[in-house]
C-alpha cells in the first residue's frame, strides 16, 4: 500500500500568531479553575482524588507467627515459580523434622513484582506489599534477607479476585 504524504504549507510572513497565542493562553487559564491533581510528595502520599491501590505490588514482606518466627516452611515453591529467579532459599530442618529457611533472600532489584510468590505460598508467608519507597545507594542493599523481610511493617497486597476484577 502506498504511503500518503501530507504536505503542510509553511505560514507566510503575513500570518499573525496572535490568535493562536490567545487560544493557548485561554486553555492555560481554564486549567487554573480545574481541580488540582498534583500532590506534595513526599509530605503527601495520597489525596481525596488519588490513593495507592491495595493491589499495588511492591516491597516484599515475610509474615511471622506468634513467636516472631518467619511463617515460611521452606517448601521451595516460590523460588521455583519466580520468573525472575530472584529468590534464594536454603532449607533447613529441626530435630522434630520441621522445615524452615536457613537462608531466604529476595533481590528486589531483579524482581518484576508479578506476585506469583505470594499466590503460590501455601503458608501465606511471603507477600508483595503496598510499598514503593525502597530506593538504595548500592546494588547489594536491594537483596533483602529474612530478617529484613520479617521486619517490614507495611500492608500486604490483596490478590486479584476474579469475582471482583476492578477491585471495588
Ligand atoms: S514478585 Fe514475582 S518476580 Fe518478584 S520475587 Fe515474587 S515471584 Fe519473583
Ligand atoms: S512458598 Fe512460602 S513456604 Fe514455600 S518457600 Fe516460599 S515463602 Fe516459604
Amino acid at each position: 500500500m502506498p504511503i500518503a504524504v501530507k504536505v503542510m504549507k509553511r505560514p507566510g510572513s503575513a500570518t499573525s500568531y496572535v490568535r493562536a497565542t490567545l487560544k493557548g493562553m485561554a486553555l492555560t487559564f481554564r486549567h487554573l479553575f480545574r481541580p488540582k491533581v498534583t500532590m506534595q510528595y513526599p509530605e503527601e502520599k495520597s489525596t481525596e482524588l488519588w490513593t495507592i491501590s491495595s493491589r499495588w505490588r511492591g516491597t516484599h514482606r515475610m509474615l511471622t507467627d506468634e513467636q516472631g518466627r518467619a511463617k515460611c516452611v521452606a517448601c521451595g515453591l516460590c523460588p521455583q515459580i519466580c520468573p525472575a529467579n530472584c529468590i534464594k532459599l536454603v532449607p533447613g530442618e529441626d530435630e522434630q523434622g520441621n522445615r524452615y529457611p536457613l537462608i531466604y533472600e529476595i533481590d528486589e532489584f531483579r524482581c518484576v513484582f508479578c506476585g506469583y510468590c505470594q499466590e503460590v505460598c501455601p503458608e501465606e508467608a511471603i507477600h508483595v506489599g503496598v510499598h514503593y519507597e525502597n530506593s538504595e545507594y548500592s546494588r547489594d542493599r536491594f537483596v533483602y534477607d529474612l530478617e529484613r523481610l520479617c521486619g517490614q511493617t507495611h500492608p500486604v497486597s490483596t490478590l486479584w479476585d476474579p469475582s471482583d476484577p476492578r477491585g471495588e
